[in-house]
């Protein structure tokens, strides 16, 4: 199964295919006539159409996965189990090309394509122990002869709507956790990488789950509108940007959905005078550059507490010197470190960001505008980019740039940099770098952030934990899987009994019950 073969399933134009839609257990090809581009971002070319799904689409759509949802809650768990297993064994055996194909719409390099995999599996495996997450409680004789206990149920048919930046993680933090508590999934992935889902998809089937538990429905906002709003949708997942992720909030509440969305970030590293710097900057390397920044934990922010910045400076400047960028399927005899972004759009904004803080008075140390790689002229790169001294009332530093760009900002001591990183809008991640406990215990307490590394550049929780960001960072109180998913994608039930003979009845009584 490849990329081409996922797309000449549905249909194709005169020079590319068109991607379809996964409905029903098989590919559907489009009726709405609408299309929208996906590039190869390596090469600047378009290689396919992504179907736009219209309202008979999206009604189709989740009318299937209704009827998926009745058939599906109705299995067993030891039945349920056994695909999940399924579908854990083929995703080991087969997920590097799910890698390629990643790679080939993303433009991430291949070894960070498994990475998100590899991420992505751990809440697959989670997903497989589910019978006793979401096993209920039961307390004997709470009254004389009456039992208490509660069930959890699974919610319906439930939404998910994804990035461009992790067309497989992403899904998976939500899919394995909500189809293992009996329910049924339509997913909306990003038109920019459309193809990971439907190589998901297949992989389901053929691990038995029955038609109509996973739909892929391929579309922009007409699409997510559509699943906002359907009285047949119990709950919504998405992860995006901020602006879009508070809308999905409202939008979802307002139409009775239990919904978790999270945003965009602007995560900072706070570098303290006694940190290993030769450590810092690998780190710093690693967690700004890696997925060209295209990472919702990346650091775009290094706070340099005096006297380290020129040091650290100096450090980062000569890594970067060294940083193989290139086509991340290695198609030129070697992996690169980093790959292009996901489009020219994209890529002109992120330069536009450097242009903003130049002329807001950052010092430009390395300058990644303009950057091309030999033989991939057209492809979207642009080179890893480090700022100093940019001033915290630029939009450079205010916003996320989500691109290969670095910034430094100077700081007196700690107290400097805890406040920064708690005035901005953004609580995702962040990091210290120290090698006092005591400094790293107190950042722990004090900063206004959901997920925080000691001298961990990008701390994203393991599976059994959970993973989501503070203020504009995370829309809902439900984080993505762990504890939260099982609770996010149950619902309970609390059931008072008692079982008495005729004998034993105590008659009439209008009273409230007492125990
Ligand atoms: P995006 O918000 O543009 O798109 C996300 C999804 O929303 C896509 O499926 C897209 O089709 C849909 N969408 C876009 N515009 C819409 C609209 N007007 N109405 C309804 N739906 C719409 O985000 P993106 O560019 O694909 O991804 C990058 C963003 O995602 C960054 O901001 C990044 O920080 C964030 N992100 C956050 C996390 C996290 O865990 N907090 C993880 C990954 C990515």
């Amino acid at each position: 199964m490849s990329t081409t073969e996922t797309a000449s399933a549905t249909s194709s134009t005169a020079s590319v295919p068109v991607i379809g839609h996964w409905v029903d257990g098989g590919h559907r090809a489009s009726t709405s006539g609408r299309t929208a581009p996906v590039f190869n971002p390596a090469t600047g070319a378009v290689q396919a159409e992504v179907a736009l799904a219209d309202q008979a689409e999206i009604d189709a759509a989740i009318a299937s996965a209704q009827a998926g949802f009745e058939i599906w809650s109705g299995y067993s768990i030891a039945k349920r189990q056994t695909v999940l297993f399924a579908f854990r064994e083929l995703l080991n055996a087969r997920r590097g090309e799910l890698a390629e194909i990643i790679t080939a719409e993303h433009g991430k390099v291949l070894s960070d394509a498994m990475g998100e995999i590899l991420r992505g599996q751990e809440v697959v495996e989670l997903a497989t122990g589910f019978p006793s997450l979401i096993k209920g409680a039961f307390s004997e004789s709470a009254s004389t002869g009456i039992d208490v206990y509660s069930i959890k149920q699974p919610l319906g048919v439930v939404g998910i709507i994804s990035p461009f930046n992790f067309p497989a993680m992403v899904p998976m933090w939500f899919f394995p956790i909500a189809i293992a508590a009996g329910n049924s999934v339509v997913l909306k992935p990003s038109e920019k990488d459309p193809s990971a889902a439907l190589w998901l998809a297949e992989l389901w089937k053929e691990a038995g789950l029955p038609d109509g538990v996973f739909t892929v429905l391929q579309g922009d906002k007409l699409a997510v509108d559509g699943l906002l709003t359907s009285p047949l949708v119990q709950s919504i997942s998405f992860v995006g940007s901020t602006p879009i992720a508070q809308y999905i909030y409202e939008t979802a509440s307002k139409h009775g959905k239990r919904v978790q969305a999270l945003g965009g970030a602007k995560n900072h590293m706070l570098v303290l005078p006694d940190a290993d710097l030769d450590l810092v900057a690998d780190q710093a390397i690693n967690a700004g550059y890696g997925a060209a920044g295209e990472r919702c934990m990346a650091i775009s922010v290094v706070l340099a507490v005096e006297p380290v910045a020129d040091e650290l400076i100096a450090k980062i400047t000569e890594r970067i010197a060294k940083l193989k960028i290139g086509n991340g399927a290695g198609t030129d005899g070697v992996e690169p470190d980093m790959g292009p972004l996901i489009t020219a759009v994209h890529r002109d904004k992120v330069s536009s960001y450097v242009d903003i803080a130049e002329a807001d008075g950052a010092e430009i140390v390395v300058d990644g505008r303009g950057f091309t790689v030999d033989g991939h002229e057209d492809g979207f790169f642009f080179g890893p980019t480090l700022l100093d001294k940019v001033p915290t009332t630029s939009r450079a530093y205010t916003e996320e740039i989500f691109g290969p760009v670095l910034s430094v900002v100077r700081v007196a001591s700690y107290d400097e940099g805890l406040e920064l990183i708690n005035s901005g809008q953004f609580g995702n991640g962040t990091a210290i770098f120290t090698n006092d406990g005591g400094a790293a215990r107190r950042f722990q307490n004090e900063v206004q952030v959901g997920m925080i590394g000691i001298n961990v550049p990008i701390p994203v929780p393991v599976a059994y934990h959970s993973f989501g960001g503070w203020k504009q960072s995370l829309f809902g109180d439900a984080k993505a899987y762990g504890a939260h998913g099982f609770d996010f994608f149950t619902r309970e039930k609390a059931i008072t009994s008692r079982w008495l003979d005729p004998a034993q009845h105590g008659g009439i009584n209008l009273g409230f019950p007492q125990n």
